[in-house]
């Protein structure tokens, strides 16, 4: 599936581009030759509850009309049937020796769907027929992040730099761009596109602190982007259809983002706390009613991201810790802000995250649920017919052995999954 849309390149007003748009979903056609198959004696979430129906699979699509012809007739002898899950923040897809293994992880935690916001692109070009396929996971991917000069993440390059296993060309124009001002980013703008990312990624970090932490050194990799350049990349961004994720750290962030225009933003504030991984003011991570009422408005979808942080360290700051994120989600989940489910976390494939989210008593499991299987595919890869079980959508999804609404250890007795109409086998 191929999106077109026209762009112009700023300073050079007479040239108009033909753009071709994000590479989300361009190897992802179903094997042409699979078989149609019959799904007996499921139980299949609608959204909301479980019902008996049968439904067949065609071209990788799920029907309810019997087709002419059935290959394979597959008994489900009652098992509970939901879409598959997605992890919507995580760098850890990339190229190298872990990646069999990684991809097993998150397929046998029934995880099909990854977004990957930071990526250094000669890791992931070497991913092409890797993922993406009916067979893997399937991964959007930013490429690298817009950030401020001095900006995060340019800590993580320096380290991977002193380690020996990155080189200076993996910083600005590879992991980040760094943006003083618009010329920088008319400058830069092109070299992104030319990696053919699926979204944009950027950063904001103590947004209200902006000038002052320009000028201090002890805040490098502790800046993020000039709001009014957050603007206008957004408004590019969009204006050749790509959606716009922010990292932030504190509620102002938060708010600057959606004053942006974004579309998602990654991380509860306070995921971190502050830069010396304390809380000295708890206010500032607070998001107020009015920030999920227009997150709703908007329609912009939170990343919830929680970070480890609440779980380490000591007791009463991580007490303090899951204050702040219980005050943040109720709310967010109060005005029917979309919520998806990443973790960041290198070693993770999204499923602690999702078990913490159970842990902090603010959801129930039909929340969580709809959270973890419908909202974050659909935040992964938005313009895909995937996140629901219906006809005309993907045939991708999970046959659980008990309800997951009765126990949401449910969602990891998976005794079946099929993606795009293949049935995976190795468990
Ligand atoms: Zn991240």
């Amino acid at each position: 599936m191929h999106r077109f849309a026209l762009y112009t390149i700023t300073g050079l007003s007479s040239l108009v581009v033909l753009y071709p748009g994000p590479v989300e979903g361009e190897f992802q056609t179903p094997h042409p030759a699979a078989p149609v198959y019959e799904f007996q004696n499921g139980r299949w979430f609608d959204g909301t509850r479980f019902t008996e129906v049968t439904f067949y699979v065609e071209y990788g699509t799920l029907v309810t009309h019997r087709p002419a012809q059935v290959d394979s007739v597959v008994d489900l002898a009652g098992g509970w049937v939901v879409p598959p899950y997605g992890e919507a923040h995580n760098h850890n897809v990339e190229d190298g020796p872990a990646l069999p293994d990684l991809i097993h992880r998150y397929l046998e935690g029934g995880v099909f769907y990854v977004k990957n916001p930071n990526v250094l692109p000669r890791a992931v070009h070497a991913l092409r027929g890797r993922v993406n396929l009916p067979e893997s996971i399937d991964v959007s991917f930013a490429f690298g992040g817009f950030t401020g000069p001095g900006g995060h993440p340019i800590s993580v390059v320096q380290r991977n730099v002193e380690r020996g296993t990155w080189s200076d060309a993996d910083g600005e124009g590879a992991f980040y761009y760094e943006l003083a001002d618009e010329g920088d980013l008319d400058r830069k703008w092109a070299g992104f596109l030319a990696n053919r990312p699926d979204f944009v990624k950027a950063y904001l970090l103590y947004s209200e602190e902006l000038e002052a932490r320009a000028q201090n050194d002890a805040f490098v990799g502790w800046r993020g982007l000039d709001p009014n350049l957050l603007r206008e990349l957004t408004r590019r961004a969009h204006a050749v259809g790509l959606p716009v994720s922010v990292h932030v750290e504190t509620a102002h962030d938060f708010r600057t983002a959606l004053e942006a225009g974004v579309d998602e933003i990654n991380h509860l504030p306070g995921f971190r706390g502050n830069e010396e991984n304390r809380f000295p003011d708890i206010e500032s991570f607070h998001l107020e009613e009015r920030d999920a009422v227009r997150a709703a408005e908007q329609g912009v979808v939170v990343v919830t991201t929680l970070g480890d942080f609440h779980l380490l360290g000591d007791e009463a700051t991580a007490k303090r810790a899951r204050g702040v994120f219980r005050h943040n989600l109720s709310l967010l989940r109060d005005h029917g802000v979309i919520l998806a489910i990443g973790s960041d976390g290198y070693g993770s494939v999204g499923v602690d995250e999702a078990f913490q989210l159970l842990d902090l008593d603010v959801f129930s499991n039909l929340e969580l649920l709809r959270a973890w299987a419908e909202d974050t595919p659909r935040a992964i890869f938005p313009f895909r017919r995937i996140g629901h079980l219906a006809p005309g959508y993907e045939a991708s999804f999970l046959v659980l052995d008990r309800n997951p609404l009765d126990d949401f250890r449910a969602t990891q007795e998976i005794r079946l999954r099929v993606k795009q109409g293949v049935i995976l086998d190795g468990w």
